[in-house]
């Protein structure tokens, strides 16, 4: 019987941001593994940089 324990990566929590183009906030992941857009106007938010994210939008908020 093989066991797996998963240790959670420090960098693995939501962030919230707001668009700089439409001010749409929205909680994205932070390490996402592809790029993130708005939602509302598809402005890119967040780039995947070797595991943890490289955020273009203004962070108001982490959440663990
Ligand atoms: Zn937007």
């Amino acid at each position: 019987m093989t066991q797996k324990i998963e240790i959670p990566q420090p960098k693995s929590r939501f962030i919230k941001v707001r668009c700089p183009k439409c001010k749409n906030e929205q909680v994205i992941f932070g390490n996402a593994s592809r790029v993130v857009k708005c939602l509302v106007c598809n402005k890119e938010l967040a780039y995947p940089t070797g595991g943890k994210s490289k955020i273009s939008a203004r962070v108001l908020e982490v959440l663990e």
